[in-house]
C-alpha cells in the first residue's frame, strides 16, 4: 500500500532534518518560541472558526468574529509561554484582532457561501501521496446567481519562513496543481488566490508549470531522504534561532537507532521549559 506524507511534515524535513525527527518520529514536546510560530497557529484556529461557522452554521458575523477572537485569544495565550519576544507578541495579538474584525472587508456575508475549507488533497510522488489541503474555496454570488465564480483560497505563514525561497508555494502550487486539473470540469469559472495570515491577499498567478516540477521534485526529495532514514540538521543559525529544539539539540540524534534512554531524557526535559 502506498504511503500517504502530510505536506507540513515534509516542510519540516525541509526546514531542517533533525527538527522533523524530533517533531514528528519521537514526538517531542512542542512549545513554540517565535512570534510569528504563534501568530499563526492562533490565527488558524481563528481562520477555522469563521469557515465553519460562517459557511456550515450560517451564524451572524457578530456572532462568529466573537467566537474567532476568543479561539485566537485562547490559542495565543496557551502556546506563548516560551517565547521571549514579548514586543512583537503584544504587536502580533493587536494585529490578528484587527484582521478578524476586519473579515467582512474579504466576504460578502449576504451572497458568498463557504462551499469547503480545510479539503484534504493528494498528489502523488512516485509510489507515495502527499496530503495536503485547500483552506477555503468560496462561492462568489456577486452579480447574480447565474455568473456564479468559484474562489479557492490558500492560507500561507509568509512571514515565518520567509528566508526558504519559495518554500510557501509548495502548499500553494499542490493546490494549484489540483485546481488545474478540475478547472474544466467545473461549472462555473474559479480562481485560485493566495492570502498571508498577515493579511496580505495576493492572487496566486505567477505559479507557472515549471515551479510546479521543482516543487515536486523537491517534496520527491524530501520523501526519498524520510524514507532512507537520514535526518541532517541544517546549517543556518537564523533557523536554530527560532527552533523549540534548539536547547536539546545534538548531532547524536542523527542514528538511525538511538537508545531509549536518550530520548526519554530529552522528553524530560523538554518538558521541564
Ligand atoms: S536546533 Fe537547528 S539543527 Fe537542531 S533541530 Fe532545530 S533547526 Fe535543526
Amino acid at each position: 500500500m502506498s504511503t500517504i506524507y502530510k505536506l507540513e511534515a515534509i516542510e519540516d524535513y525541509i526546514f531542517c532534518g533533525l527538527y522533523y525527527r524530533y517533531k514528528h518520529e519521537l514526538d517531542l514536546p512542542y512549545k513554540p518560541i517565535s512570534a510569528n510560530e504563534i501568530f499563526v497557529e492562533a490565527m488558524k484556529d481563528a481562520v477555522f472558526i469563521i469557515a465553519n461557522e460562517w459557511g456550515l452554521k450560517r451564524k451572524h458575523p457578530r456572532a462568529f468574529i466573537s467566537d474567532a477572537a476568543e479561539a485566537f485569544k485562547e490559542k495565543f495565550s496557551e502556546i506563548s509561554v516560551n517565547c521571549r519576544e514579548t514586543d512583537r507578541l503584544v504587536e502580533l495579538y493587536a494585529q490578528g484582532l484587527i484582521s478578524i474584525n476586519t473579515v467582512l472587508d474579504y466576504i460578502n456575508i449576504t451572497k458568498d457561501v463557504v462551499a469547503l475549507f480545510n479539503y484534504p488533497i493528494y498528489t502523488k510522488c512516485n509510489d507515495s501521496f502527499i496530503e495536503s489541503k485547500l483552506d477555503l474555496m468560496v462561492i462568489r454570488n456577486d452579480k447574480n446567481r447565474s455568473k456564479r465564480e468559484y474562489e479557492f483560497v490558500s492560507f500561507i505563514d509568509d512571514k515565518t519562513y520567509k528566508y526558504i525561497q519559495n518554500y510557501d508555494n509548495l502548499k500553494v502550487g499542490l493546490a494549484r496543481n489540483f485546481i488545474e486539473d478540475i478547472d474544466l470540469k467545473l461549472e462555473y469559472p474559479c480562481n485560485h488566490r493566495y492570502m498571508s495570515y498577515f493579511g496580505h491577499p495576493r492572487l496566486a498567478n505567477k505559479l507557472s508549470k515549471r515551479y510546479l516540477n521543482i516543487a515536486l521534485q523537491i517534496l520527491e526529495n524530501a520523501i526519498s531522504m524520510i524514507e532512507a532514514q537520514v535526518y541532517l540538521p541544517n546549517s543556518s543559525k537564523a533557523k536554530c534561532n527560532s527552533c523549540p529544539f534548539n536547547k536539546i539539540c545534538d548531532q547524536r540524534f542523527v542514528i538511525k537507532d538511538l537508545p531509549d534512554s536518550w530520548v526519554d531524557s530529552i522528553r524530560k526535559e523538554l518538558n521541564e521549559y
